[in-house]
Parts: C-alpha cells; sequence; structure tokens
C-alpha cells in the first residue's frame, strides 16, 4: 500500500455544525469507520484534500427499533446494528446483514452511512496505483475503456457489494440526506442508480449514487409489516473478514398454506442492490416447486453476470439463485411452525 497523503480533518459535534462543515466544503469526503475509504485513499483511488468525520455527531449515532419500525442514524456503528436488541427481534435480517459484514473490528469502526455509500468494486478497480497503471487504467479511474465488457460504451459494471442495503430494502427504507440546497427524505431504492444501461440514461458502477452535490445520508427509516418474517444470507469465498460472492435478503408472510407476501433482495450482483421485481405475483398459494421456478426466473432475469471479482459471473448468479431458494423454503418453515 502506498503512504496517505495529507489532508484536513474536520470533526463536527452537532448536525448542524456538519451541514455547514459540508456546504463549506462540497467536495470533501465524508468519513465514517474508514474501513473502505481509507484502504481506496492508500491505494491512491481518491485523494480528498478534507475529510469529514461523522463519528462525533450524537444525532447522527442513534438507533431506534419496535414492532413497527426502526430508525438508525447513519454514524451507528455496524457492531451497534448487529447487537441492536429490537433489530435482532424485529428486523433480524437488519442485524444479520449487519454481523456478516467484514470482521469485528471492521463492525466496531463501520458505519451504517459508510456501508450504505459503499464504493462499487472490481477486479481491476481494488489494486494498487501502480497494479492499475501497468494494466492501463479502467474507466472507472482514469483510464478510457472497460477491461471486464470492452465493447461496454463507456459504462462500468463495478459491483455494490454492501451487505445492509439488501436487508433495509426488505422494509421499503427511506433515507434522510441533508447537506445539499435542502433537506430531503427518498426511498433508499432511489439512491441506487446503478443501473448500467448502455443508452446513458441513469447511472452505472462509476455513478451509482444519486447523492447531490454536497449531500450526505443522515438517517434510514423503515416500517415493519405484521406477520413478516426476515433472514439475511452471503456465501463469500473465506468464511471470514468477506465481502459476499452474493448475498440475500428475504423477508415473507404466511398465512396457514398461503404465501401471502414475498420480497427479495440481492446484493454483490449489480453495481446496485437490487430489490427482486415480480415477487408478489408468486404469493396467493401454497408454496410449490412452480413458485421456487418462478423465483429462480426472476433471479435470472435481473441479476448481472459480469465478471468483476474472481469468481464467475455465471456462478454468482446461480449463488443468489440457490440461497435465495433456501432461505425461502427455511423462513416458509419457521412461518408455519
Ligand atoms: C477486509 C475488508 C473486508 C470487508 N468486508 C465487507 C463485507 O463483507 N461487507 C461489506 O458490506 N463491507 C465490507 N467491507 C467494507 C467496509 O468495511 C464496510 O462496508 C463498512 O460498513 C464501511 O463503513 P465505513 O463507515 O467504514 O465507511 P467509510 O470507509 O468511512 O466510507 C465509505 C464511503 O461512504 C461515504 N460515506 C460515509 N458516511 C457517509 C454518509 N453518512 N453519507 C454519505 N456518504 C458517506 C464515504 O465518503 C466513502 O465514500 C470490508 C472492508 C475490508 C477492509
Ligand atoms: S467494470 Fe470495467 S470500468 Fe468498471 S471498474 Fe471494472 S474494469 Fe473498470
Amino acid at each position: 500500500m502506498d503512504p496517505l497523503h495529507d489532508f484536513t480533518l474536520l470533526r463536527p459535534t452537532t448536525l448542524d455544525e456538519m451541514v455547514k462543515a459540508r456546504r463549506k466544503a462540497p467536495s470533501a469526503r465524508l468519513i465514517g469507520g474508514g474501513t473502505d475509504l481509507m484502504v481506496n485513499m492508500r491505494r491512491g483511488i481518491e485523494t480528498p484534500q478534507t475529510l469529514i468525520d461523522t463519528n462525533g455527531v450524537a444525532e447522527m449515532a442513534s438507533i431506534r427499533a419496535s414492532t413497527k419500525g426502526f430508525e438508525i442514524g447513519a454514524s451507528a456503528t455496524l457492531a451497534s446494528v448487529g447487537q441492536h436488541e429490537k433489530l435482532l427481534q424485529y428486523f433480524p435480517a437488519i442485524a444479520q446483514a449487519a454481523n456478516a459484514i467484514a470482521g469485528p473490528i471492521h463492525r466496531m469502526m463501520g458505519t451504517v452511512g459508510g456501508n450504505i455509500c459503499l464504493d462499487t468494486r472490481c477486479i481491476f478497480y481494488n489494486q494498487s496505483e501502480w497494479w492499475r497503471s501497468a494494466n492501463n487504467d479502467c474507466l472507472k479511474t482514469v483510464g478510457e475503456m472497460c477491461h471486464v465488457a470492452p465493447k461496454s460504451k463507456g459504462v462500468c459494471f463495478a459491483t455494490f457489494s454492501g451487505d445492509l442495503a439488501p436487508a433495509l430494502l426488505l422494509y421499503d427504507a427511506e433515507i434522510d440526506l441533508a447537506g445539499g440546497p435542502r433537506k430531503r427524505t427518498i426511498p433508499l431504492t432511489d439512491l441506487y442508480i446503478g443501473y448500467a444501461k448502455q443508452d446513458g440514461s441513469t447511472g452505472d458502477g462509476k455513478n451509482y449514487l444519486a447523492l447531490k452535490k454536497g449531500e450526505f445520508v443522515a438517517a434510514v427509516r423503515g416500517k415493519n409489516t405484521a406477520g413478516l418474517v426476515s433472514a439475511y444470507d452471503k456465501v463469500r469465498i473465506r468464511r471470514s473478514i468477506e465481502y459476499p460472492v452474493a448475498g440475500v435478503a428475504v423477508a415473507l408472510k404466511r398465512k396457514g398454506d398461503k404465501l401471502a407476501d414475498l420480497r427479495v433482495a440481492v446484493t454483490g450482483t449489480n453495481p446496485r442492490p437490487v430489490r427482486l421485481e415480480g415477487t408478489q405475483s408468486l404469493c396467493g398459494g401454497p408454496l410449490t416447486d412452480d413458485v421456487l421456478a418462478g423465483l429462480d426466473g426472476l433471479v435470472r432475469d435481473q441479476i448481472m453476470a459480469m465478471k468483476t471479482t474472481f469468481t464467475p459471473g455465471m456462478y454468482r448468479r446461480r449463488v443468489a439463485n440457490v440461497l435465495a431458494k433456501r432461505m425461502v423454503r427455511k423462513l416458509w418453515e419457521t412461518a408455519g411452525g
């Protein structure tokens, strides 16, 4: 790793100070735990002159959860989310996702805001400066072409691999954004614009968040639905401290022998976390092989198979598929008992 460059560190202690610091230095980077940003800085991927630390702002560190819903501040640590009794009880997918991120030290440092806004990843990008330059820098940094898909017409397919987002998406989470021209609240799903369409109509692996200049995530909240059971699981190459090959969050509701609600979201595969469209059409009857085959089709259609990690893209899609079906079966049984 290369040595760090010089930078100024600002440490606001209130949300107002934070907004002011952000307005004064809109090109400054926010730093939560720094467990992703510092690695990128050491690799010369980013060289911000000013960093704004989110950890001193008490208003951004709180976690509230009840049977009805949750609200989590952006500087709450992953460890505090993973250990939160009420999240574990009412929103297990969220707590399980937090507990599946990296290793214990990363979870003590890493924050919810940092995980939601995590940079996208690719084998041609998460490398040292000399490696990238020796391999003809790609277009996510200073190069002109994508080495994963050389005919991509300027589109980057780097993969969003944060574990929390799919679990939050199950609950139609929304996020509070501050620091921009005005405070606003948007659906979490609208934050992620990495659709990677070759007509340039939306974002991709390089331009993957819908944040306006100066904006940052202050909090995330979601609502519960009575009777919903949920879980998060991921497959990784090493059994600890590893990004997902694919991570899957599932929530379902069972009414007697009928599947009344089904929500599935996937990470580690596309330039955005994907809440699968079409799962409601699988509901209304018992959990049959046809329903699982339908789920299979939704994963196949909506999950990307680009080779941005060491594993083949098709394998990642297959993993997402197998995990999703396995989890649906297991939650169905839990909900029935
Ligand atoms: C060895 C290793 C393994 C890892 N494994 C995983 C894994 O399995 N799963 C996983 O999800 N992650 C993994 N990570 C990445 C990282 O540790 C986590 O994603 C962590 O949650 C990032 O949070 P942070 O607060 O440290 O983010 P930071 O590094 O501080 O920030 C990350 C990005 O978010 C921006 N940011 C921070 N806070 C805000 C905010 N409030 N609003 C807007 N932007 C913000 C920063 O400017 C930066 O661009 C791993 C990292 C390492 C080094
Ligand atoms: S997907 Fe292509 S452009 Fe994006 S980081 Fe990888 S090689 Fe670079």
